[in-house]
């Protein structure tokens, strides 16, 4: 019985909308040469990298280092970096602005609302006013939280953002992740399913929202990059 089952999920996990997910982007990447890509590195964007470089995708993987990430998170950027050459991984240093330096190191426990605008979204609006990008490219799915289950492909606003992975869901990610052997940071192994700063960031435990373990217990579920009024 059980293989069974397993053989009837099979044809749904090896054929998640890859081709759809091509050609999308290699629509947008026609459409939108100047397209740039911010990522945390999680498994989502580490998918979103590896089908944007096969897609013909050479522009900027943007990070924004708040000055709290797990090393683990660090040693993933390294890590793509190796494996794609042909990308630009801009780390954008939150910690190293005069700005920042007017940021309480504690203001994460206070108001994660404000450090997040400070150290997360603020670096990047920055960023992307000097650059002005047309279209982002962002590794978003809407089986991820509640909160995302509308996300369209491609979504309109102060920017046109392509969403590329809105309808894959966490098996297909993790099979096609698996199939290529990517980078995918250790902490995922470890019930991080989703990982931010340590600060703000659990493990999930059964059952919960991918994102579950991000600012748990603070009635907060966005950063502010894609939802909210600050968003990109
Ligand atoms: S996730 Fe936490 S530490 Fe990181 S920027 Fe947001 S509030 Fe600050």
């Amino acid at each position: 019985m059980t293989g069974h089952m397993a053989q009837d999920r099979a044809p749904l996990l090896a054929s998640p909308p890859r081709a759809a997910t091509h050609d999308l982007l290699t629509w947008a990447l026609t459409a939108h040469p100047d397209a740039l890509m911010p990522s945390a590195f999680n498994l989502n964007g580490v998918v979103l990298i590896d089908l944007a470089v096969r897609a013909g995708y050479h522009g900027e993987v943007v990070f924004v280092d708040t000055g709290y990430h797990f090393p683990e998170t660090l040693q993933t950027r390294d890590r793509l970096a190796a494996r794609y050459p042909g990308l630009t991984f801009v780390t954008l240093n939150a910690g190293a602005t005069p700005e920042d330096g007017q940021t309480p190191p504690d203001l994460y426990a206070r108001d994660p609302d404000a450090c997040c605008a400070a150290r997360k979204v603020a670096p990047l609006q920055r960023y992307l006013r000097e650059k002005n990008p047309s279209a982002l490219l962002n590794a978003r799915s809407r089986d991820q939280a509640t909160t995302r289950a509308d996300i369209p492909v491609v979504e309109h606003g102060a920017r046109i953002k392509i969403n590329p992975l809105a309808s894959w869901t966490r098996p297909q990610l993790e099979a096609y992740a698996r199939e290529h052997s990517l980078p995918v940071n250790p902490l995922y192994a470890d019930g991080f399913l989703s990982v931010g700063c340590w600060t703000c960031t659990r493990a999930v435990r059964p059952g919960e929202d991918v994102r579950a373990g991000r600012w748990a217990g603070q009635g907060k579920t966005e950063c502010g990059l894609w939802a909210g009024a600050g968003k990109l």
